[in-house]
């Protein structure tokens, strides 16, 4: 049987990314001219063309501005998830303004879109063993899962020793459904996107996820961003070199790759991928682990 996988946009503007943080002040967000909206109908005309269904993790600030396109991605039959309001790091928060950030996504995607938001994706993974309360407060607000951790060694993210596959973090019953990784000679290297799927040769990604599939018989979560696929956006003045060359890397050649994956394997939201272990408050032969 051919095993599905899980696509996801993490739905928020070009000069809301981590990287360019020391030269964005979020205060000054309202300044720039939004191009989220025109990128998330252009994904949307390209998942309807392939007959593909995804998880849309959405900032309540995106939400807040642009009710039309979370309405359009509903009615598509697209799952609405949150990304939280601000893309505040989750580690930079108390519990307290934590809860916060995550009720006020919730509400604003739950009005503007009519429909029940139970997901959960952390801006720039940044939830996991240095923040063990965050999935309680999930839980409590009322999301189901979150697809947070990235078990992989990166400068600005990951958790090389953290669960590969999905778990459930201890005292809770959110479940935790972690970016794909493959092991390769004792180590994970990260096959969920973002800008590793436009660093690596095509043929080497699609390598990657389909050894995951055959050989471990699990489905990969691969995620990326609006402006991904959008190579005349302004460019940011000012941003660390290391900052331009992850986000300016191949955006031309994105949409084409993009094209092939959504081809080349099968395809649906996290909410159906991983109905199974979704269903059940405590789903049974599922490790339980902190994060
Ligand atoms: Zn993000």
């Amino acid at each position: 049987m051919t095993i599905r996988n899980a696509m996801t946009v993490d739905v928020e503007d070009y000069f809301q990314v981590q990287a360019f943080v020391p030269v964005i002040p979020r205060s000054t967000w309202d300044g720039f001219a939004p191009r989220v909206d025109a990128n998330v109908n252009r994904i949307l005309d390209r998942f309807a063309a392939a007959g593909v269904h995804a998880t849309f993790f959405t900032l309540g600030w995106v939400a807040e501005r642009h009710p039309g396109m979370i309405r359009r991605i509903v009615t598509e039959g697209h799952e609405l998830a949150s990304h939280g309001y601000g893309h505040a790091l989750v580690h930079t928060l108390d519990a307290a303004q934590f809860r916060a950030d995550v009720r006020r996504a919730r509400q604003l995607l739950e009005d503007a879109g009519g429909v029940a938001v139970t997901g959960y994706r952390a801006p720039t993974f940044s939830l996991g063993a240095r923040t063990p309360w965050a999935f309680k407060v999930l839980e409590e607000e009322g999301y189901r899962y979150s697809s947070s951790t990235y078990p992989i060694r990166h400068d600005l993210y990951g958790e090389p020793d953290a669960p590969r596959f999905p778990y459930r973090p201890a005292n809770t019953t959110i479940i935790e459904l972690p970016l794909t990784t493959v092991p390769i000679g004792g180590r994970n290297f990260p096959f969920a996107g973002g800008g590793y799927f436009r660093l690596l040769p095509y043929r080497l990604f699609r390598g990657g996820l389909a050894r995951l599939n055959r050989r471990e018989r699990r489905p990969g979560i691969f995620y990326f961003h609006p402006w991904e696929i959008d190579p005349d956006q302004p460019r940011v003045r000012g941003a660390s070199r290391m900052a331009r060359f992850r986000h300016y890397l191949n955006l031309d050649a994105m949409s084409g790759r993009l094209d092939r994956l959504l081809r080349d394997f099968a395809w649906d939201r996290v909410d159906a991928v991983f109905a199974d272990l979704l269903a059940t408050p405590a789903p049974t032969g599922l490790a339980e682990a902190a994060a």
